[in-house]
């Protein structure tokens, strides 16, 4: 390969949000080849499975949509049309309703893979021209918990640390994660530091036990839902043998004594019970972190996908702020965002509830600034729909149009029965795509073909703030056109000013002038700084000495009102569905190592699918031998929304009474019984709206 190889191009890998540096070699014959970049600070050369794998789903143009299609009734078959017909005719359908119903009675679903100039001009668009703030993106379905309770302790959604932290913790306290599965080139530094440093404690908190306890020196097998309970036990102890920063808590804090009074409210035998741990597990853990000169705390899905998604949060970051943890070296938060861009999103305001540049839609200051800066219509202070509720507003007929791009909310989305009808009602849908796998493509009245990862360029922004150049690479297939092209092409049919960019860089220009004096400024961080250094970290101050900010809060000024950090006494209550004796099980979901998502991308290597070809049910030994269940035996397993049928696969990895079935599988061949989202809850947390994938009640028997 090397001999046929012309060029080489930088750029990050689409998959998770760690972020790792890729080569990307193009042969003549425009094929391309992955590698690791040695050069790159994330992973200094190192891929996992799947980002290794990443050539085969570019070259493979197979499932590929190639040119926008579109049909007048629902009846008529999709036919091919040119790009002018397709957006003449989405925006015309859009202003009658927009006229007729008004700016909320259409929306934009989009995803976390989207790049931070797509992301940009799709809010732009619709926050600051339509009127409305109907636009989520399936981070609603991932990090919103963490950026609720960040903006609640922190006064803003930021993450304070840095990867190279890693390597100066001496304790990680690892919590709704299996980051050896799902983040996987973060903890192979997380491995190689304890293996050089055998002292560094390592404590994992989960239900089950995977590869990611490898290396723990405590496995706390907690029950699901009791997270709350655990973090606040281990509050209690670190107050009880006086192992707090008492100089932090008092000088850079707020809430001590509320949250004291909360924790001290259920004994450690009671927390030991509730939580199915031993009480000298819940100490030993405490004086881990109470030993620890650098302590980090780190989760993603476990604690954001769940009725009480902010609180299992707030509850863990407590234990960085009383321990003092938070703003040197080697010690913090860190969430683990599940997508590439989740963060990048964010930064633009991304989501039905929040402003670029983490300006708040709540503060009439803020929607003015931004309103004055783009030009368009006042920016309506109402929070728009969450990615749960405008498949709830299309099912009841308030929401009339959709428009969904780069993500496949009918194998993704909770209770996805209900999104399906919902989507089967509604009177327009436009789905902009990469691929013609996606089950919503048999609902659309518009399909748009999309240009994929290395076919464009961008920005994305990974877990620890750091924004990367993604180069184009190579030439999209057909009359595939980039994300943003799509959206700024439409927008200007619409009749909008402000969308004429000559191309990604001028889209990237004009967000990083809305940074300008704000927390995330980049204001100074052009495109050609960027391909220079490839990437950077957030906020960026051009004369500093390290350029970008590796650690923030290191003066303990925080972003609050009273520049204190707040340490919330949140209740420890579990809101989710309870089991009962129609379903006496709990049902939890989450990844394998080789999937990624909905399997749209890795589902195409071969390689991927040999790790593990089917989806299946982990179920305990004892439940298994009561059910009459033997490994392999197809199990059908019911909720209150809906069923599926999947092989059992018989393990002491789980805790008797929960089963776990993974989130990549759909429909195959129109049958869903593979899909889990069938079983899941629709539950939110009340505050940020994420929903509960992680526990809902269920009844498994033998087929
Ligand atoms: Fe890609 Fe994440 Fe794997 Fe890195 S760890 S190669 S970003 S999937």
């Amino acid at each position: 390969v090397k001999k046929q190889q012309i060029n080489t191009s930088t750029s990050t890998c689409c998959y998770c949000g760690v972020g790792c540096g890729v080569l990307v070699h193009k042969d003549k014959s425009g094929n391309v080849l992955i590698e690791g970049n040695k050069e790159h600070p994330v992973n200094k050369g190192m891929l996992c499975s799947k980002g290794l794998n990443l050539h085969y789903t570019v070259n493979d143009k197979s499932d590929r949509l190639l040119y926008p299609q579109m049909r007048y009734n629902k009846n008529m078959p999709m036919q091919r049309v040119s790009w002018d017909e397709a957006l003449d005719r989405t925006a015309a359908v859009f202003k009658t309703f927009i006229n007729k119903y008004g700016p909320d009675s259409v929306a934009f679903y989009a995803s976390g893979q989207c790049l931070t100039e797509e992301y940009y001009v799709i809010n732009k668009l619709m926050k600051g021209f339509i009127g409305s703030n109907n636009i989520d993106t399936n981070s609603r379905l991932c990090m919103s918990s963490a950026v609720a309770a960040y903006k609640m302790a922190l006064g803003e959604d930021t993450v304070p640390v840095c990867y190279d932290d890693i390597e100066l913790a001496d304790c990680f306290y690892v919590t709704g994660a299996n980051p050896a599965w799902c983040h996987p080139i973060l903890w192979r530094r997380v491995e190689a530091h304890k293996a050089a440093n055998p002292k560094t404690k390592i404590i994992v908190v989960d239900p089950r036990v995977t590869d990611t306890c490898g290396i723990a020196d405590l496995h706390l097998q907690i029950n699901p839902g009791t997270d709350i309970t655990l973090n606040h036990a281990i509050g209690r102890a670190l107050i009880e043998n006086g192992d707090i920063d008492l100089d932090f808590v008092t000088r850079h804090a707020e809430g001590f004594e509320q949250y004291s009074a909360m924790v001290f409210k259920r004994s450690m035998a009671d927390a030991a019970r509730h939580c199915g741990v031993s009480e000298a597990d819940i100490r030993l853990a405490a004086r881990y972190i109470a030993e620890a000169k650098g302590f980090i705390s780190m989760w993603t899905m476990g604690l954001n996908q769940s009725s009480t998604g902010v609180n299992k949060n707030l509850s863990l970051i407590n234990l960085n702020l009383i321990t003092g943890h938070i703003g040197k070296p080697g010690s913090g938060p860190l969430s683990l965002t599940g997508q590439p861009n989740a963060m990048g999103g964010r930064e633009v305001g991304g989501l039905a509830n929040l402003l670029p540049a983490h300006r708040n839609l709540d503060n009439p200051l803020h929607r003015e600034e931004v309103q004055k800066f783009w030009g368009g219509s006042v920016i309506n202070p109402k929070p728009g729909l969450t990615a749960t509720e405008m498949f709830e507003a299309l099912e009841n007929g308030s929401l009339k149009a959709i428009w969904i791009l780069c993500t496949n909310p009918l194998t993704s989305l909770p209770n996805v029965r209900l999104a399906e009808a919902a989507l089967k009602k509604a009177k327009f849908v436009v789905v902009q795509e990469v691929s013609n796998k996606p089950e919503s493509l048999a609902f659309a009245d518009v399909i748009l073909p999309a240009a994929a990862w290395a076919e464009k360029e961008g920005t994305m922004t990974n877990s620890e703030r750091r924004i990367s150049y993604l180069n184009k690479i190579i030439e999209p297939p057909g009359e595939a056109l980039p994300d943003a092209e799509i959206i700024c092409r439409f927008a200007r049919k619409m009749g909008y000013k402000g969308f004429d960019f000559e191309d990604p860089a001028a889209i990237y220009a004009e967000h990083a002038r809305l940074t300008t004096k704000t927390n995330i400024d980049i204001s100074s961080l052009t495109y050609e700084i960027l391909k220079e250094k490839g990437t950077v970290q957030w906020p960026y101050k051009k004369k500093s000495a390290e350029e970008g900010t590796i650690r923030l809060f290191t003066d303990k000024r925080f972003y609050t009102l009273s520049k204190r950090a707040i340490i919330h006494p949140v209740p420890d209550a579990n809101t989710s569905e309870q089991p009962d004796g129609d379903f006496p099980f709990i049902l939890t979901t989450g990844r394998i190592r080789d999937q990624w998502h909905t399997m749209s991308k890795t589902g195409k290597v071969n390689k991927l699918n040999q790790h593990l070809p089917q989806s299946f049910m982990e179920i305990h030994p004892d439940d298994a031998s009561t059910l009459g269940i033997n490994d392999g035996d197809i199990t059908v397993i019911t909720s209150r929304r809906g069923k599926v049928q999947v092989k059992a696969k018989i393990s002491t990895q789980i805790k008797q009474g929960v089963v776990f079935v993974p989130m990549h599988w759909g429909k195959i061949l129109g049958n869903d019984l593979n899909r889990v989202n069938n079983l899941t809850s629709d539950q939110v947390d009340p505050i940020s709206k994420e929903p509960d994938f992680k526990f809902c009640a269920v009844n498994v028997v033998k087929f």
